[in-house]
């Protein structure tokens, strides 16, 4: 089949905006570097416009009815499952994970449309309790336009969490996703609008992420920070926020623990852990990444393990049967080379992998290493690729230190077969999410979030809805 690939644009007030002498930048194909599309950047009077056109899309939409933001949500459920296979190869086309994940994620979105379609419904408010003749009542009411930047990794799914929320609770959105993955999000968005979205309501501006979001968080038309990448860039745009007390949301980065105890079965927890810690080339912030295995299994699990990851199929993820495409863009091999050699120079072991494959676009290989010293750069920074670390450790006490040793609380795993570990494992880890004898770590009903320096708040769940919410109390005498 012919890869087609659209031609790029903004979303301001409704409108494609693009042309008009403006910069651009070059969306490239992971799997060949090659350039397939030029995305218009914003400048300050495009910045300037989506800002109020969203203080007008908000004014409009707070006072949407439930039924009528039930329908734009539903609709675009319904729209993006009928359009399913365009968009899952657009995605692949910009971002290199394979086509079988592209269209996960699709499904993903559908999913959480579907739910937030329900959940408006349920935005109740309560009548508190007050002598005859006095009343008082609690509302929630939508925050007000949110400024959301969305990372490259998931590229339906983050703009997808981004815009559902703030609709369902009655908010406009001025989406920045990323500027190497701009179609997917658009895709989205077109989903939006013919399911009857107003223009003003969500809109997409790209450019230079630092300019747009400084010139964004500045105005105080938006009421929210919605942002989802590193913690380093999300601390930096907490403070802008803070200058104007924006409410924020922060989804950062993480560096998931997976302790795997003595009692497992060592196939069952490989079978299923392999192509988790590989899926988006490990690109994913809930990804496994510290192996804490326990003693009696360690040997045979860094085998098993790196037997598994010799035999994943890499390629362009628009072919069939290929397992793991390239990474994203051309930090990512750069960045892998650099934590591999280091961990190597610390003392670590390479048990398979270490390389980029090819002289084209940005694949490496699914790489183990085993007894990486905690001093190494890889043990402490989020490696973010395909990279799995596995370390040693004797008791539970010590695997549980070493699960919580760093900053970060995203997504844990854990595999024990032991039933007094499994009810007390989970209050001893420090975690926003944690995934026992699984690898499911998500959902649309589920309050997707970390603790410590992966941020604060959630997407999903109610809980999702509710961050784009503020509270309100009238007493009436
Ligand atoms: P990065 O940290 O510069 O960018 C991450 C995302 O934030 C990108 O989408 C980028 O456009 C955006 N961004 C960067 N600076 C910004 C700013 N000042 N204002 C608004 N948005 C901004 O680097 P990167 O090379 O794209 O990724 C590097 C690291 O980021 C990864 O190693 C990983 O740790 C983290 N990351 C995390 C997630 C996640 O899902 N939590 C996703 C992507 C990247």
């Amino acid at each position: 089949m012919a890869q087609t690939y659209p031609a790029l644009h903004m979303m301001i007030d409704g409108e494609r905006v693009a042309g008009g002498g403006r910069r651009t930048f070059a969306v490239r194909n992971p799997a060949t570097g090659a350039t397939i599309g030029e995305l218009p950047l914003a400048e300050v009077a495009d910045l300037d416009r989506a800002l109020e056109a969203a203080a007008r899309g908000f004014a409009r939409w707070r006072t949407a009815s439930a039924a009528e933001r039930a329908a734009v949500l539903e609709g675009a459920a319904r729209l993006l499952e009928e359009r399913k296979e365009d968009i899952a190869r657009i995605a692949t086309l910009e971002q290199g994970k394979t086509l079988a994940e592209t269209r996960i994620e699709v499904m993903m979105n559908v999913g959480l449309f579907r739910f937030y379609a329900g959940e408006v419904h349920r935005l109740y408010g309560r009548v508190l309790v007050r002598p005859a003749g006095q009343r008082a009542t609690v509302t929630h009411e939508p925050v007000g336009p949110v400024a959301a930047f969305a990372p490259w990794n998931f590229p339906l799914g983050n703009p997808g969490r981004k815009l559902a929320a703030p609709i369902a609770a009655g908010c406009s959105v001025i989406l920045k996703a990323a500027e190497e993955t701009p179609a997917s999000a658009l895709a989205v968005l077109q989903c939006l609008y013919d399911a009857g979205l107003p223009g003003d309501v969500a809109q997409a501006v790209f450019g230079e992420p630092a300019q747009v979001s400084s010139h964004l968080l500045a105005s105080p038309i938006i009421r929210k920070l919605s942002f989802t990448g590193s913690t380093e860039v999300g601390k930096a745009l907490m403070k802008l926020a803070a200058e104007d007390l924006k409410r924020t949301t922060m989804e950062l980065g993480g560096h998931g623990p997976v302790l795997v105890f003595d009692d497992v079965d060592v196939d069952t927890v490989l079978d299923a852990v392999v192509p988790h810690k590989f899926r988006n080339a490990g690109q994913v912030c809930v990804a496994p990444t510290r192996f804490i295995v326990q003693d009696g299994v360690y040997d045979r699990f860094v085998r098993g393990f790196a037997e598994r990851a010799k035999a994943i199929r890499v390629g362009d993820g628009l072919e069939a049967g290929v397992q793991m495409g390239p990474m994203a863009n051309a930090r990512r091999p750069e960045a892998m080379e650099r934590l591999i050699a280091d961990a190597v120079a610390a003392g670590g072991t390479l048990e398979c992998g270490g390389t980029r494959i090819g002289n084209q676009g940005f694949f490496f290989a699914p790489t183990v290493l085993s007894g990486v010293p905690l001093s190494a750069e890889i043990m402490n920074e989020e490696p973010f690729g395909p990279v799995a670390l596995i370390n040693r450790y004797a008791t539970e006490d010590d695997m549980v230190a070493e699960a919580n040793r760093l900053p970060y609380g995203l997504a844990a795993y854990c595999w024990t077969r032991d039933a007094r570990r499994q009810k007390t494992l989970p209050a001893r880890l420090e975690t926003g999410m944690l995934a026992l004898n699984t690898t499911t770590i998500g959902g649309a009903d589920a309050p997707f979030g970390g603790v410590k320096w992966s941020g604060h708040g959630h997407e999903d769940g109610p809980e999702g809805l509710a961050a784009c919410l503020v509270t309100k109390t009238v007493h009436e005498g």
